[in-house]
């Protein structure tokens, strides 16, 4: 592998903001704000385990940036979570909101645990814990959590419970992501991959691609790559390689996700699917095929396999899977590539409408949910778009400079404080 990908994610945010600022003409005061977090807790706090004994785990909140409203992101729970791995994620958050134009500004947060090894009481003990050492940065308008990986709708829950219990009442807009019946919204679950569903839908149009029958290969077949392969599947795409963590499957002929959705109910697994052939993630993402969503992990898509990804149009499901020497490639070989902080968006816009509807106590039918958010999704692909081929740059770019102007106007307006 190149020195440049040993790059960590937050030297990789950095990157690619650089040379948006480069390409706008940033103004040098704004530069120095903005390529860096505003607020960072560390945290290493006690929980009490079944057998009696207490263990302690560190956890942090980033928030990039606060300027155009409360810091948004969602909480991690992994064994390699780190705070330059939650810094990007953070400012990533800020240009994804901002390239969406959803009222908030940029957050994450992540504990360094394997939720795997925990007990639900013990979970339960160590989310408490850490929501209370994160709760002088959170509230409705300050910073609201979201789930990510290994995080989930009852972990929300408990959040959400645990800050109302210092407050003395109800906070139901402090979280997103939670349950239907703690004042989580319809759509939710579904909304990052719809939103997946709506930019590729979007590309083929541009790139006069035929959905019916174009070839699709999804990496990952957790919520977001799963409902990504059967909303494309359901469009008319043919689904012909997926995976998960434990490698991966194709068939020439097509797979039919929803199937593999009930398959994986019992099995947990995509490998064991019956009649396909067996391959390696390494293999899934260099298969021919018209459309890639890769949504799974990081720096998936290096300078070593770029080369051999050809997909027209590579939707970008995960956070951060393609790297700045991978870009540069895939740039020439003319693969349209639809960045993650576009690509998958849908999630935090429905989590914008959660808390909207929670701040209003008033709840939205599905269908309007998915039509507010398939006309968001929309007119983003087109700003981002439009951006782009009027200076024939990549659409990362395009993004990132539509997303970095946003943030950089409304600091001028606010003005630096004394
Ligand atoms: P998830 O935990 O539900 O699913 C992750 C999937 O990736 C699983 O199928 C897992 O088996 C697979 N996977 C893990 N390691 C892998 C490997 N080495 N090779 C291939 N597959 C592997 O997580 P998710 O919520 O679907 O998130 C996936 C990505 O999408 C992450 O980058 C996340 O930050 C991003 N994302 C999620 C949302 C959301 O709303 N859930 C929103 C925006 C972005």
């Amino acid at each position: 592998m190149s020195a440049i990908e040993q790059k960590s994610p937050y030297q990789i945010a950095q990157e690619q903001f650089d040379l948006a600022a480069e390409f706008m003409g940033l103004e040098d005061d704004l530069r120095h704000v903005l390529r860096v977090p505003k607020r960072e807790l560390t945290t290493t706090f006690p929980v009490r385990m079944d057998d009696g004994s207490v263990k302690a785990f560190t956890g942090y909140r980033v928030q990039h940036n606060v300027t155009r409203g409360p810091g948004k992101g969602g909480i991690r729970y992994h064994q390699d979570v780190t705070l330059d791995e939650v810094r990007a994620l953070a400012m990533w958050m800020t240009w994804k909101c901002a390239v969406v134009n959803i009222p908030f500004g940029g957050a994450k947060g992540g504990v360094v645990v394997d939720p795997t090894g925990l007990s639900m009481r013990e979970l339960e003990n160590l989310t408490r814990r850490f929501a209370t050492e994160i709760s002088p940065l959170i509230g409705h308008d300050g910073d609201i959590p979201a789930p990510d990986v290994n995080t989930n709708q009852q972990i929300m829950a408990w959040l959400m419970d645990t800050i109302s219990m210092h407050t003395g009442h109800l906070e139901s807009a402090i979280t997103t992501g939670k349950p239907l019946g703690l004042g989580g919204s319809l759509g939710r679950a579904d909304a990052t991959g719809r939103g997946v569903s709506f930019v590729v839908a979007s590309a083929a149009k541009f790139l006069n691609l035929d959905l019916n029958g174009a070839t699709t290969v999804v990496q990952g077949f957790g919520n977001v790559g799963s409902v990504s392969a059967t909303m494309l599947h359901d469009l008319g795409c043919k689904i012909v390689g997926i995976s998960d963590v434990n490698g991966g499957i194709c068939n020439k002929d097509g797979i039919d996700p929803h199937a593999l959705v009930r398959h994986m109910k019992k099995t947990r697994t995509v490998i064991d699917y019956p009649g396909v052939e067996r391959i390696s993630n390494s293999e899934l993402l260099e298969l021919p095929c018209e459309i890639l969503v890769p949504a799974a992990l990081e720096k998936q898509i290096t300078a070593d396999n770029a080369a051999r990804i050809r997909p027209k149009i590579l939707a970008e499901g995960a956070n951060g899977p393609t790297t700045p020497e991978a870009d540069e490639i895939l740039f020439s070989n003319n693969v349209f590539v639809v960045p993650d902080i576009l690509a998958n968006a849908g999630g935090v816009t429905v989590s914008y409408f959660e808390w909207v509807q929670d701040l209003q106590s008033f709840f939205w039918n599905e269908d309007e949910i998915n039509h507010r958010l398939k006309l968001v999704m929309d007119a983003s692909f087109q700003a981002v778009n439009q951006r782009a081929q009027a200076h024939k740059i990549p659409l990362r770019l395009a993004a990132n400079i539509l997303a970095i102007e946003r943030v950089a106007e409304a600091t001028r307006l606010r003005g630096i404080y004394p």
